[in-house]
């Protein structure tokens, strides 16, 4: 129970890899703010997971503010912030238009900055304040047809290393976690479009996902949740790091 007393928010909690970091660190004792746009699922963790379910749209800044807010007043100053929400549609670049590249990016990157910005003073004041960001492999390297994901999720990885270097010397710690191919909607998402747009079966197509990691299968959601829950210790004083997760041992 390395967490208790913690006060964990986590945005996108309520499905795939958000879900499994909130019942990790459930398990490590932290109290669970879980924050998306449908409330449906964000319940049935915090149900499980003893948290707080918090409705919000996070590309509305004034949304992040008053979920920050609920989520104070129900569980008390925040000490941990996982930025997990995220969106990855795909086309090809030539495709790919303003509107798709600013919800990527409001998503993606404006989101985990105004997050970061308004739960700084609580992580600030914490004995060990933590923010883990869900980045991906894709933001440290290029991948074909998601240049939007791509660039957010390097802008994403810029965005820790910067909060990490400038609050170095203090409780607070800042990293990124890079996996690979994880078995969630989002890789359900991209196998049914590879299928439709390549004749080849569903099946085919994830495992033709997985083949890209590097242990050839794919990732659980609990294995990045392991990752996620280890950085939080707060006994563990990594900074600035962008831990990539690409097979299973
Ligand atoms: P997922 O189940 O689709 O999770 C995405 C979560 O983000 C959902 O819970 C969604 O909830 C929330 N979200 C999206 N837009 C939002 C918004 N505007 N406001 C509030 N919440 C929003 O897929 P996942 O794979 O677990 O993705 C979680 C993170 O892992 C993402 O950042 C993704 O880029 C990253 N990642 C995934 C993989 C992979 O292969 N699956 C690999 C590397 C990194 P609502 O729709 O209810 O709002």
């Amino acid at each position: 129970m390395r967490l208790q007393g913690a006060h964990a928010l986590v945005t996108g909690g309520g499905t795939g890899i958000g879900a499994a970091i909130a019942r990790a660190l459930a398990a490590e004792g932290a109290r669970l703010s879980l924050v998306g746009r449908r409330l449906a699922p964000l319940e049935a963790v915090a149900e499980e997971t003893g948290g707080t379910a918090i409705r919000a749209d996070l590309v509305e800044p004034e949304q992040i503010a008053r979920a920050v807010a609920e989520a104070r007043a129900a569980n008390g100053p925040l000490t941990i912030l996982v930025n997990n929400a995220g969106i990855a549609p795909s086309a090809p670049f030539a495709r790919t238009d303003a509107a798709t590249w600013r919800a990527v990016m409001a998503t993606n990157l404006d989101a985990p900055f105004h997050c970061c910005k308004a739960a700084l003073g609580d992580l600030l004041a914490a004995e060990a304040g933590r923010i883990v960001t869900i980045a991906s492999v894709a933001g440290l390297e290029g991948f074909a047809y998601v240049a939007p994901y791509v660039a957010s999720k390097h802008g994403v990885v810029g965005l820790m290393r910067a909060i990490a270097a400038e609050y170095a010397g203090t409780s607070l710690t800042a990293n990124a976690v890079c996996p690979g191919f994880v078995d969630t909607d989002i890789v359900a998402n991209a196998a049914a479009l590879i299928a439709a747009k390549s004749g080849m079966g569903e099946e085919e197509a994830r495992a033709q996902l997985a083949r890209q990691n590097k242990g050839g299968t794919l990732l659980t959601p609990e294995d990045v949740a392991k990752v996620v829950a280890e950085l939080c210790d707060p006994s563990n004083r990594t900074n600035g790091a962008a831990i990539t997760i690409e097979d299973r041992s």
